[in-house]
């Protein structure tokens, strides 16, 4: 391995990273790569696995707080931490080094929202910042392939990882591009979602998927009030997860069913858990196709779901 790739991935695995990938940025399909720098040659792309026990008080329903201030501190401290690491390696060698860790309060586009993200701390419609499509460079980088749901799976971890990316003009061996094999369009993502926000194909209704992230669904959310959106012509559907809502409508709702402390960064606490991925990781594992080995099952006891109404 070239002496500077093999300082960089042990420095980043010495910052807790689990996966390293490098890419020519000529590989890369995204053009805000070459957008953003222009003379980068290399994508590196620094992965960090979110922990399976995080998602443990969610899975029982008993605590909620410890998967997203895990998430937050993943990705506001750990990823940036380990980026800037390796951008001072590659400066030290004399390369022009940028990092990328995804910037969630701003987005380029008007009438989209980042569901893991409080709606009204976003700025939208800011099209003078180019972001990375994240999951496009993640495959693109070799770290996995991006499932039906749009996460992005990996032989170690399923969909369970963060990552960010160094943009570098030093020029450093590839490892390949993915080749995907983990995805076998099961559809299990997508029966998983207590808010119907995954649509057949797959794609997310942003608004649809911020609104039970945050808890919509009452028979997954122990928080909710026995008269939540009790003036609501529409509650029973709205609480069963079966309303189609608007970007006004989906707001209103978040704004009601506030009722757990949000983290910081803007950050909202996710009450769903992302079920779609740990639907996904649940079957990847079932399958025994994930590299990582638990001694127990992830799942030990069926899906539990409180009454609606009480
Ligand atoms: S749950 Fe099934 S369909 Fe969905 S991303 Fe995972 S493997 Fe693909
Ligand atoms: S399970 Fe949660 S994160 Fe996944 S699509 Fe549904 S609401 Fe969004």
């Amino acid at each position: 391995m070239n002496q500077l790739k093999e300082k960089l991935t042990g420095a980043l695995k010495k910052c807790a990273a689990d996966i390293v990938r490098f890419a020519p940025a000529g590989r890369m399909r995204d053009p805000a790569v070459k957008k953003i720098f222009p003379e980068a040659k290399t994508v590196i792309c620094v992965a960090f696995r979110q922990l399976r026990g995080t998602r443990r008080g969610i899975e029982e329903g008993t605590v909620y707080y410890q998967y997203t201030t895990s998430v937050e501190t993943v990705e506001e401290v750990m990823i940036p931490g380990a980026l800037l690491r390796g951008c001072s390696i590659l400066e030290e060698a004399g390369f022009e080094a940028l990092p990328q860790r995804r910037f969630q309060l701003v987005m380029p586009q008007e009438g989209e929202t980042n569901f893991e993200i409080a709606y009204d701390e976003i700025y939208r419609g800011r099209e003078a910042e180019t972001v990375l499509d994240f999951e496009k460079c993640a495959e693109d980088c070799g770290l996995g392939e991006i499932g039906l749901s749009g996460s992005i799976l990996t032989d170690d971890f399923g969909p369970n990882q963060r990552w960010g990316f160094i943009l570098t003009d030093a020029e450093l061996p590839p490892d390949e591009s993915a080749n995907p094999h983990l995805c076998d369009r099961c559809g299990e993502c997508i029966k998983a979602c207590p808010g119907h926000a995954l649509s057949l194909d797959g794609r997310r209704n942003s608004w649809q998927c911020a609104a039970y992230y945050k808890g919509a669904n009452r028979s997954k959310n122990p928080f909710l009030p026995p008269d939540i959106l009790k003036d609501d012509p529409d509650r029973l559907k709205i609480i069963a997860g079966e309303a189609d809502l608007t970007p006004e409508k989906a707001m209103e709702v978040i704004d009601q069913i506030h009722s757990y402390p949000p983290i910081k960064h803007a950050m909202v606490a996710s009450m769903c858990g992302r079920a779609c991925d740990t639907a996904c990781y649940v079957h990847l594992e079932e399958k025994g196709v994930l590299k990582r080995k638990f001694k127990t099952p992830f799942r030990k006891r069926p899906v539990w779901s409180l009454p609606l109404e009480e």
